[in-house]
This record gives structure tokens, sequence and C-alpha cells, in this order.
């Protein structure tokens, strides 16, 4: 099989070539045009205070409405747009959707004072408009920097040079808000959480997951993870999201080892931007 772009366009018949090969590069060829139709949508998903279970924020999750396939998750093109550098075209649509919804939210509930939260994937985060990008999409939209926040991963944050991206220092500078995705499951370079500018770490999903009132974790490592990844995140004086809460007893313990919010189907899964528009007229507002 050579590969399909560049100057040859030579498509050799390789029997090796597996349907879900075919079926993800179909997908991949389908990206950008499907971005020119105006065919991915943003859902959002409540981040809520431990304390008072007031939502804070909202995290922007894309969806790919496809003609025919139906809603397709960005586990599914997500990578694939990375590979091909689309991301990079994607995101700029991504912040400039989030920061008109969320401008669109204070202008209706300004008390509220919602955060909404774009994930920045790695090769975003180390494009060298990165920082014009975010700063047109708050001057487009008029939303206040202070109500953006970043979410990059671990190793996005260390970039492909291997050490932090100057970058992050300029986006703090603009005044938005930077936090780290699914702590604890990458690099382990804790000296980098001194020097950055990050406002908040979010501590991801299999740590909350082994949180659980069946026994299963009858040691409790999980929770002492997260209870030393609490501690850490305060020493620091970061914020601390956990990700895919999904029980009453998972909230009850995390809200007990002090963590600040929590995130996940147990107080909402991701819904389209209306619904988050009722849940304020619900009065869902921060104090
Ligand atoms: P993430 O940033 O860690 O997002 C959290 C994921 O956890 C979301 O999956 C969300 O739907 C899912 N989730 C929500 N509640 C629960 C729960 O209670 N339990 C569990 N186990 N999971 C829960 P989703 O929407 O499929 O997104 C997957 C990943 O795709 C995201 O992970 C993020 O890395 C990436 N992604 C999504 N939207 C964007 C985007 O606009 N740009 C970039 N670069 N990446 C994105
Ligand atoms: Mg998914
Ligand atoms: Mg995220
Ligand atoms: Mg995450």
């Amino acid at each position: 099989w050579a590969k399909a772009e560049g100057r040859g366009r030579w498509a050799v018949y390789d029997p090796e070539r597996s349907a879900a090969d075919i079926a993800r590069s179909s997908l991949a060829a389908g990206l950008p045009a499907a971005l020119d139709r105006g065919e991915f949508v943003l859902h959002y998903q409540p981040i809520v205070s431990l304390l008072d279970g007031t939502m804070l924020a909202v995290e922007a999750l894309v969806r790919w409405q496809h003609p025919e396939r139906g809603l397709i998750g960005p586990d599914r093109f997500i990578g694939l747009a990375e590979e091909t550098g689309l991301i990079v075209r994607l995101g700029a649509w991504v912040l400039g959707q989030a920061c008109r919804d969320a401008e669109s939210w204070r202008r209706a509930y300004p008390d509220a004072r919602l955060v909404v939260s774009v994930n920045l994937a790695a090769r975003q985060a180390d494009d060298p408009a990165i920082v014009e990008t975010v700063a047109d999409a708050l001057a487009r939209t008029g939303l206040p920097a202070e109500l953006l926040q970043l979410e990059l991963t671990e190793s996005a944050v260390m970039g492909s040079a291997g050490e932090p991206l100057r970058s992050l220092h300029e986006l703090a500078d603009l005044g938005v808000r930077l936090a780290i995705d699914d702590f604890g499951t990458g690099y382990s370079n804790l000296a980098y959480l001194r020097r950055l500018p990050i406002h908040c770490l979010k501590l991801a999903g299999p740590f909350v997951e082994g949180i659980r009132a069946d026994g299963a974790d009858a040691d409790h490592r999980d929770e002492r993870i997260v209870d030393a990844l609490v501690r850490l995140a305060h020493a620091l004086e970061l914020g601390v999201t956990a990700e895919a809460v999904e029980t009453a007893v998972q909230a009850e313990r995390l809200r007990a080892l002090r963590c600040d919010t929590g995130q996940g189907r147990w107080f909402g899964a991701p819904v389209p931007a209306e619904q988050i528009r009722s849940r304020l007229a619900g009065g869902e507002v921060a104090a």
C-alpha cells in the first residue's frame, strides 16, 4: 500500500490491508469536507463544585454529526485529525464555537461566571500560531479571557522538543486558565508543575473508577492516590477536578478528600449547548 497522499496517488491492492484500516482512512479522508460543511458539533459536560453542587464550568467535547453514520465520538477521529494536521483547523473551530457559546451564556446569565474548558491536542498546543488563535477567538467573541480554560495532557505540555512549551506563559499572560488533563497517566516529571502557569489538575478517570463501595478496592489504593494528588495540587495552590465521577459514593468520597470539583455522568453527561442554557436558567449559578 503506497500512501495515497502527495505526488503519486498510488493505491496498490494489498490483501493484508484490513477492513479496519480502510474504514479508518475513509473516515480520515472525509474530515476536511465535514469541517467545511459544518458537520462538527460541540457537547458540553458540567464541572460541578463538590462543596455545594453548583456548576462552575463546562468542558467542550467535539462530535461529528455524520450524515450517514450518525454521531461519531472524538476517540474515533481526533487521532486521525492529529495525524493529518487537520486538528489545527478543527481545533480553531472548536475554540471559536466554545467561546461563542460561553459568551452567549455569560450575556444571559452574567452572575453564573461559567467557565468553558477546551481541549488542546498536542499538535495544536505545539503550533506556532496557537497564542494568536486563542487571542483571536476571545477578541472575535468578546468572551473575557478568565472564562476560558485550556486542557492539555502532560505529554502535550512537554511538547515535541521534550521541554515545556514556551507558549504556555504567553497563553497564561492572555489571562486564560490552564489545566492538566488526565493527570497521573502521562510522564510524571513533576518539576514542571512548579515552574509553569498551571491553574488546575484534572485527575484521570481510572483513579476515580477505583473508588468503589463493592469492596473491589479493599485496600483503598486508588483512593489513597487521589488523596495524595489532591494534597499535591493544593500544596501547589492548584485547583483539582475529578473526571469520570459515576456514583454517589465516588462524589462523596472525593468531597471528603477535599477535591474541589467533579465531572462525570453522576453530575451530568455531555449535552448540547441548549441544555446547558436550561441548566443555567434553572438557577444553577456560582455563589
Ligand atoms: P477528555 O478530555 O479526558 O474528556 C473526558 C471524556 O470522558 C469524554 O469523552 C467524556 O464524555 C467522558 N466521560 C464523561 N463522563 C464520564 C463518566 O462518568 N465516566 C467515564 N468513564 N467517562 C466519562 P469523549 O467526549 O468521548 O472525549 C474523549 C476524548 O477526546 C477527550 O478526553 C479529549 O481528549 C478528546 N477530545 C474531545 N473533544 C476534543 C476537542 O475539541 N479537541 C481535542 N483536541 N480533543 C478533544
Ligand atoms: Mg467517547
Ligand atoms: Mg479534557
Ligand atoms: Mg480527561
